[in-house]
């Protein structure tokens, strides 16, 4: 039977929320962000392991006490220039840590999507278990879309239509998601499932929620904190 394993990427310096602590540290609900997604996945029966992605000069994930999680949660401080050299230095490390198989499942997870619900998680592996190649929680694009110029005018508007919002956790089988990421320009792929697809392979698309939001812009705090503090997360 294939095992589940979670990846957090969270060697991101997050410049957009404009704060000068790594976005992932800072504080919501009264934990560090990523603590919220750690917990959603520790507490998943079917995830043997969960492996946070760390920058090698990460001076914040000792500050804070993990040992609740201590059967599961594995720190690698191997992070890359970019997510997708993190979450493919990650995979690299994982064989030296734990047994690991080709066939078995990676979840990977923004460190910055903290209101990931435990049936939404449950929800994507159910759906994806059985399938071929893999698939992430995504949301039909909801409003009108414009191609703006360099002036901020609208040029154009294009059809939304089949257009969907990718989300994470993207679940996708080990040497799979390797072979993608050892092939993808880490530089441009803002995304595991866009390195799976240029393998020709097409990716399930799972119905997600608008409260899975990767936290990017100060205003996503305040959001981020009401959902988690009205528990409505789970
Ligand atoms: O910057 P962005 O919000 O797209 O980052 C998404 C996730 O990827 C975050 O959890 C961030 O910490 C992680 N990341 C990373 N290594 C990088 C850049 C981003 O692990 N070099």
């Amino acid at each position: 039977m294939a095992k589940f394993f979670a990846v957090i990427p969270a060697a991101g310096s997050g410049s957009r929320i404009g704060k000068t602590q790594p976005k992932q540290y800072l504080s919501l609900a009264g934990k560090p962000m990523i603590y919220h997604a750690i917990h959603t996945f520790c507490r998943a029966p079917r995830i043997t392991n969960v492996f946070v992605i760390l920058s090698p000069d990460d001076r914040s994930w000792s500050q804070h006490d993990w040992s609740e999680f201590s059967d599961k949660l594995v720190a690698l401080n191997c992070g890359g220039a970019t997510r997708a050299d993190s979450v493919l230095n990650g995979l690299k490390a994982i064989p030296a840590a734990v047994t690991i198989n080709d066939q078995d499942w990676i979840l990977v997870h923004d460190a910055a999507r903290p209101c990931l619900s435990s049936p939404q998680l449950e929800f994507l592996m159910n759906e994806i278990a059985d399938d071929e190649t893999g698939g992430l929680l995504a949301i039909p694009v909801a409003d009108t879309l414009k191609r703006g110029d360099m002036k901020h005018r609208a040029i154009s508007t294009e059809s939304r239509e089949n257009l969907w919002q990718a989300q994470t956790p993207q679940m996708f089988r080990y040497q799979l998601l390797v072979n993608a990421l050892n092939q993808a320009n880490t530089s441009h792929v803002t995304d595991d499932a866009s390195a799976v697809e240029a393998l020709d392979r097409h990716p399930k698309l799972v119905l997600g929620d608008t409260h899975n939001f990767k936290v990017t812009y100060p205003n996503d705090l305040v959001l981020a904190e009401l959902i988690l503090q009205k528990g409505e997360k789970n």
